[in-house]
């Protein structure tokens, strides 16, 4: 099977071949635990946990690292906001977090580091940056020189001397060039004691890209192979991982395939609280739609594109999830559990992540299966659904209140074709399945049989 995705590193579609053929290692920057996460988060969540489902079935040995900032700005300002201490936040928000995802049936990644525990890597690999002149001391704060590192931009394809002519960032007087971040920043007097530690610069806490470069490469070393992340994190946040981590460990490429996923608008604008369109996963939840909707939903159009949220997407989203069922009964589902997927759904996905192209083979299942009731074709279906992270047997309950009744004449229909024919073990199939759905048949003749739901 040919592996290609598109790498944002060098701008083109390539073949995605581990270091280690036997063993892929992935990073994908997570949750900034400050708030509920949003559709934009759960994009981003869902593209990467289908990507990890994706190399689980094809790699030997996959190790997955998405992280936990769990100190940050943002933290400090919506705790004082809220009143709460900056653990009673983080520990609130994280469990948000992990309730919304679950709904989503988003998988654990293998490692979930958090950051507030990982400050002494931070520190050593800033003193390594300050040793190797890439990062300077000036008012208790560090500062990555960006002028120090010649393929600051190389990402996102910028180069640093327009950056640096272009820059509206306001100039710290401390800083040498306006686009030098922040390694590590002292701490107000007011700061929550949970967000400030110790280091050889005096108290603080570490800037927000150091926490990746440290964290990756605690668990991953400091080459690996795919880096992920919203397009959003591109520039800055992703480029100065790179800096840090290249200048830090001389020799390192660090990540060697980028993959970014695209924005999510509301209704064509972009979300925003002050639009008044900014919507959470537990927002739809709380409204009775399926996370299997919502995951349906952030998967269908493409990751590197734009995607749009509004109330025909969502209703489409799940009408499609409703078909799927309407032809399934739950021990199919079941049976289903863990069984990979068809190869041609993988090729799928081996090409750039092609869910449509996926979902597109997933309603020519529905259409074979009420044609024909074929047995492999359910199975089929139940496998895929189940590898895509669509499972979710709420969805008998629901059709049972809900009856497909256009389905159930189909079957209805092809079994007595089934009979007239004399294939009277497929005619039985058929009424055993609809049993199974809670539909009884009774024929009153050769031509004729009603139904009614059990
Ligand atoms: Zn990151």
């Amino acid at each position: 099977m040919i592996i290609k995705f598109f790498n944002t590193l060098t701008h083109k579609e390539e073949a995605l071949t581990p270091l280690d053929p036997k063993h892929l290692k992935m990073y994908v920057c997570g949750p900034t635990v400050y708030d509920r996460p949003h559709l934009g988060n759960a994009r981003s969540i869902v593209v990467y946990d289908m990507l990890y489902r994706f190399f689980l079935l094809t790699f030997p040995q996959v190790t997955y690292v998405r992280n936990i900032t769990d100190v940050d700005d943002k933290i400090n300002a919506a705790a004082k906001e809220q009143g709460i201490s900056i653990q009673e936040l983080t520990k609130k928000i994280t469990q948000f977090f992990y309730d919304d995802i679950k709904a989503l049936n988003v998988l654990s990644p293998t490692v979930e580091p958090r950051a507030t525990a990982h400050i002494p890597e931070m520190i050593v690999m800033i003193e390594r940056l300050i040793a190797k002149n890439h990062a300077y001391v000036a008012q208790g704060h560090v500062l990555f020189d960006v002028a120090s590192y010649k393929n600051y931009g190389a990402l996102s394809n910028r180069n640093l001397d327009e950056l640096i002519a272009g820059s509206r960032i306001e100039v710290a007087s401390y800083k040498k060039n306006p686009l030098d971040f922040v390694l590590w920043k002292p701490a107000d007097s007011e700061d929550d004691i949970s967000s400030v530690f110790e280091s050889p610069w005096g108290k603080g806490r570490p800037g927000w890209h150091i926490e990746c470069s440290a964290m990756s490469s605690k668990y991953l070393g400091v080459d690996f192979d795919v880096h992920g992340g919203g397009a959003d994190l591109q520039f800055p946040h992703h480029e100065n991982e790179i800096a840090q981590s290249c200048c830090a460990n001389e020799g390192s490429h660090f990540a060697h395939f980028w993959i970014h996923n695209g924005f999510l608008t509301v209704n064509g604008e972009k979300m925003s609280k002050s639009l008044k369109n900014f919507i959470t996963v537990r927002d739809l939840l709380d409204k009775g739609v399926s996370g299997v909707v919502i995951r349906y939903l952030l998967l269908s159009t493409h990751y590197r594109k734009p995607f749009d949220f509004n109330q025909k997407a969502l209703d489409d989203a799940e009408k499609s999830i409703e078909k799927f069922y309407a032809v399934l009964d739950e021990s199919k589902l079941v049976a289903a559990k863990n069984k990979k997927p068809s190869a041609e759904i993988l090729q799928c996905l081996a090409d750039d992540l092609n869910i449509s192209k996926a979902t597109a083979l997933l309603h020519e299942m529905v259409k074979k299966i009420k044609a024909t009731n074929d047995q492999n074709t359910k199975d089929e279906l139940a496998a895929a659904l189940d590898f895509l992270g669509l499972a979710d047997a709420k969805f008998f309950a629901k059709k049972d209140s809900s009856v497909d009744e256009s389905y159930i004449e189909e079957q209805v229909n092809l079994r007595l074709k089934m009979k007239l024919e004399k294939n009277f073990a497929k005619a039985d199939e058929i009424r055993q399945d609809l049993l199974a759905q809670g539909v009884v048949l009774e024929d009153i003749s050769k031509e004729k049989t009603i139904w009614k739901i059990s």
